[in-house]
């Protein structure tokens, strides 16, 4: 398919990541891209902007994506003008951002992305210029709105699959970077000295991850090399940045994938320490647990199902809290208490690395607290979990414990047959299982006990339940 939509293109023989100042030109008879294949609404906004006088292409993941033959995600311009220049152009244009300010045009659920040429600022900036760009003392780039050529675009973009500009009049490719040479060889490579960009913005260690895992492309050795030993750097940057990257990074339909390499690349540590804990400590039942939770979610993008971050916060940190439930339970605590206490402080040390907000932890906190209602089901128990809106999320959790090793005692195969049931076989099974405890002498919770349940597996089903 490369060979198709590269035509006669050549390689270029230099092969470094440097930039150049003049660009690879890609006629459109050396490529297969067509501005047809771009989303209208973004064509119209460049064209507009030329329009008005300003440069203007279409570049990034969009380009990258065509010339593989995937469906881009959306589509970024490029232009000379400032967001404000293109605010005035577009009355459904807005400028957002402060580190990296840009503007969005918005068209019904359509936003395109319009960001101003930028250059490369080095560091030791002039004072005067510290409001449009600064770094800290590691060289981290904490504002971004030095602007500049096109030529200086190109530099200061990640990846040179990234660098790739598409001219829509002339349906040409401009290339600055070989990143046409890097697609047709499937590598993800950095742009200029790889350390220096990962001090600059430690975020591009997981967006080479990212682009790695969703193009399975491999990182270039140069541009892998410094990424274990610049990991820890990810703890640097504000919560609510990596909560998005998370979601970039898990939400894309490659999560299992990105975990792998993730988990390869010393970057899960910074992201999720104490479920780096846990995997470390028990990785066949913690590894198994999360790749399976991610394989489903993959699935369910697959199928355009939606999927909702807080089953994935939740099989990503519970595999954290048995060793913290039991630590409080050795202190004396009560299961019941134990088990709420851990998962509250679980979560609490988690926002503090990814902001993980409100409307998702509370459902986490609810998928976890079914964990320990799904074991009781006498009386009328089983059918007010029935109706608890959150029982499906609950259940598909238990399935994926179960399915990860963990011993419940056939609740996950209980709870199906519940669910099939008329209303008379659910009365019988209610009246077996009370049977069933009566035979065992004792409540559900000891019986499972005395099955051997590995207790270092994960939470238990009957610890904290207590019942
Ligand atoms: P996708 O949208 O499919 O995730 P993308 O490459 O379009 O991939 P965006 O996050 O939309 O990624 O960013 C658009 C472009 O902006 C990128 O292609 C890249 O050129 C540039 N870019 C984004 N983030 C960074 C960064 N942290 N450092 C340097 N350049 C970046
Ligand atoms: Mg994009």
């Amino acid at each position: 398919m490369l060979k198709k939509l590269f035509k006669s293109f050549r390689l270029p023989l230099k092969r470094k990541a440097h930039p150049r100042s003049t660009p690879e030109v890609l006629s459109n008879r050396q490529h297969a891209l067509q501005r047809a294949k771009f989303s209208r609404n973004a064509v119209n906004v460049v064209e507009r902007l030329q329009h008005a006088g300003y440069q203007a292409y279409l570049v990034g993941g969009c380009v990258r994506d065509l010339l593989l033959g995937l469906q881009p995600k959306d589509f970024d311009v490029a232009t000379s003008a400032t967001p404000e220049q293109v605010r005035a152009e577009f009355r459904n244009a807005r400028v957002i951002g402060r580190r990296f300010k840009l503007a969005h045009v918005h068209f019904g659920r359509e936003i395109i992305e319009v960001a101003t040429f930028r250059a490369n600022h080095p560091q030791g900036d002039d004072e005067e210029d510290s409001h449009l760009s600064s770094r800290n003392e590691s060289g981290r780039i904490l504002r971004d709105n030095v602007y500049g050529s096109l030529e200086d675009d190109a530099q200061r973009r990640d990846f040179t699959i990234n660098a790739l500009y598409f001219d829509v009049t002339g349906e040409r490719i401009l290339d600055y970077a070989h990143g046409v040479h890097d697609i047709r060889n499937r590598l993800i490579r950095l742009i200029g000295d790889p350390e220096q960009r990962y001090l600059e913005d430690p975020v591009r260690m997981l967006r080479a991850v990212r682009f790695a895992a969703k193009l399975d492309f491999d990182i270039e050795k140069h541009s892998a090399a410094p990424i274990r030993q610049l990991a820890s750097k990810l703890r640097d940057i504000p919560s609510a940045r990596l909560f998005d990257e998370v979601l970039k990074l898990f939400l894309a339909g490659y999560a299992e994938h990105t975990f792998d390499l993730l988990v390869e690349y010393d970057l899960f540590a910074p992201l999720f320490p104490a479920s780096a804990a846990a995997l470390k400590r028990n990785p066949d039942y913690t590894g198994t647990l999360i790749r399976q939770a991610l394989a489903n979610t993959d699935e369910r993008i697959a199928q355009g199902k939606p999927v909702t971050p807080a089953f994935l916060f939740a099989a990503l940190l519970w595999p954290a809290l048995p060793a913290r439930v039991l630590h409080l339970q050795e202190r004396g605590m009560p299961p019941i208490p134990a088990m709420q206490e851990a998962a509250h402080d679980l979560i609490t040390e988690q926002c503090q690395r990814i902001a993980i907000p409100k409307r998702f932890t509370l459902p986490i906190r609810e998928i976890w607290d079914m964990q320990e209602r799904l074991p009781r089901r006498s009386g009328k128990r089983a059918d007010l979990l029935l109706e608890n809106p959150r029982f499906r999320a609950g259940y598909d959790f238990l399935l994926l414990r179960e399915d990860a090793g963990e011993e419940t005692g056939g609740l996950g195969d209980w709870w199906t047959d519940y669910q099939d049931a008329t209303d008379s076989e659910r009365r019988s099974m209610i009246r077996d299982l009370a049977n069933r405890q009566e035979e065992a002498g004792d409540g559900p919770a000891k019986k499972r006990r005395r099955g051997g349940r590995n207790k270092r597996r994960g939470p238990s089903t009957d610890a904290p339940a207590g019942d």
